[in-house]
């Protein structure tokens, strides 16, 4: 006997069809047993007849949540008895057999409603339930559509996926780095890659021209508020590119993406507007303005571009460290100022940022492609030679093998999904994320790990803090949040 998936059964009428998938309801009118049957496409009700004793008594027996095979003939439903709500709401099934694949305990939560007001600990610790809610399975699959319609766009673009490494080399770009022991190499690290920057700058080198990558982002900051400690990107470079270029074939993308998957929202102004870093500070004391013209709209998607950031700006100690990328060219006209550090505050970077009814949605710039140039920025930031050569040496090197010029941009789709999609907070748009403390209540991560790996890796634990320390410690930490990458 085939098997359909629940939103299949309707073009499947008076066929004996066979559904797998979840209880979700038991209901007995009079003599009549009504089995809700859900699986990921949609919910289906299936009817159990007493004359049918073995089928019917065993029916009588499931609970919510049990998982249960069941064969049986797809029927129309009386006129008066459709459910508009169910897009298999017009047919029903007539059930012949039934068997059970799995049984369940009661849940620890009702997965019925949008579940926003469950306990976060609670919701965490049992996610897999908490995804069977419809809220959270249809924010997987948009997240889906988003991923693919990326995928196809760029690749149609002429745009190759190409994947870099998790495990690579710890180097000063804004965030803290998540850090990973070296079992060969002990007393050494790795650190997981804050975004691909220099892997994406690497592979125009190597003349790849054309990048694209779903990349994973690791920074260890204070994963509260809209933060994870990882977070997908759609991360893109391009040679032979000036600003124009990068902006307009991301701001096309954006429009594709909202005229596709998002019919229902209307962009406010296409071409997005453009206002200088300067003039958005002015205006709006901000650097990320929404400029929405009626904030009570909740379909409205007001984008704008954010362009000329200054280059540098005065580190806590002083010196000069760089506002959104060290690896930014300025623009053209400043190109000679940077070269002799002159003038070092009025520099202007290349740096486009995409904002969102006011969220950053992305950002990028055209890049520094001479070892010459890339050096300079470095030594404004007072970096010593040796340090610049031990940090950054490979990218100097690489550059002096002739690099195209090249730029792109990174724009987290978490964020960027949950934004058009209305979801307050990004976790509801991530399968697994972290709470709001950075832990895995389900997997009980972070965790403690044995005393065998520790010696294996050479690392021993000076100290145990209990929580309160931790806390405490914690909350001295200033991240800074404009100097990431
Ligand atoms: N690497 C930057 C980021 O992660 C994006 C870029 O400049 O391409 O935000």
């Amino acid at each position: 006997m085939p098997r359909f998936t629940i939103i299949e059964t309707a073009k499947h009428i008076g066929e004996k069809v066979k559904v797998s998938g979840w209880v979700d309801t038991v209901r007995a009118h009079g003599k009549v047993l009504f089995v809700d049957l859900r699986d990921r496409s949609g919910i289906l009700q299936i009817v159990f007849i007493p004359s049918n004793k073995e089928v019917y008594e065993m029916a009588n027996e499931v609970r919510p949540e049990w998982v249960v095979e069941i064969e049986g003939q797809i029927v129309k439903r009386p006129e008066s008895m459709i459910n508009p709500k169910l897009e298999s709401g017009s047919v029903e099934m007539l059930a012949d057999s039934l068997k059970i694949l799995a049984k369940s305990e009661t849940l620890p939560f009702s997965i019925e409603d949008s579940g926003y007001e469950i306990g976060e600990e609670i919701r965490m610790k049992y996610r897999y339930l908490d995804l069977r809610r419809q809220r959270l399975k249809n924010n997987l699959i948009v997240r889906h559509k988003v991923s693919k319609f990326a995928r196809d766009f760029l690749s149609a673009e002429g745009f190759i996926e190409v994947e870099t490494p998790y495990l690579t080399k710890s180097t000063p770009e804004g965030s803290r780095d998540f850090i990973v022991p070296s079992r060969l190499q002990q007393g050494k690290f790795y650190a997981l890659p804050q975004s691909p920057q220099q892997y994406k700058q690497l592979l125009m080198v190597a003349g790849i021209e054309k990048y694209y990558q779903l990349a994973r982002c690791f920074r260890d900051e204070d994963a509260r508020g809209n933060r994870q400690y990882e977070h997908t990107q759609i991360d893109i470079e391009m040679s032979f590119v000036k600003q124009e270029d990068v902006m307009e074939l991301y701001e096309r993308f954006l429009i594709k993406l909202v005229e596709n998957l998002f019919p229902d929202k209307k962009i406010q102004e296409i071409p997005f507007p453009r206002i200088t870093y300067q003039e958005s500070m002015e205006k709006y004391n901000s650097d990320k303005p929404d400029i929405r013209n009626d904030k009570n709209d909740p379909n409205l998607l007001a984008f704008l571009w954010v362009v000329d950031f200054p280059f540098f700006e005065k580190s806590d100690d002083g010196g000069w460290t760089f506002t959104h990328n060290p690896f930014s060219a300025p623009k053209p006209e400043f190109m000679s100022d940077l070269l002799q550090k002159n003038n070092i505050e009025k520099i202007l970077t290349t740096q486009y940022d995409v904002v969102l009814n006011g969220v950053e949605a992305g950002g990028g710039s055209i890049r520094n492609h001479t070892p010459e140039a890339l050096k300079k920025v470095f030594e404004i930031m007072g970096h010593k030679d040796e340090d610049i050569k031990e940090q950054f040496g490979h990218m100097l090197e690489a550059f002096s093998f002739g690099a195209p010029p090249h730029g792109g941009i990174g724009s987290g789709i978490d964020r960027l999904i949950s934004l058009l999609i209305g979801e307050p907070d990004i976790r509801e748009v991530i399968a697994f994320p972290k709470t709001g403390d950075g832990r895995d209540f389900m997997m009980q991560a972070p965790s403690e790990v044995s005393d065998k790996q520790l010696k294996e890796l050479g690392i021993s634990i000076a100290k145990k803090v209990d929580d309160k320390i931790v806390k405490k410690n914690e909350k001295k930490v200033v991240t800074k949040k404009k100097n990431e990458i």
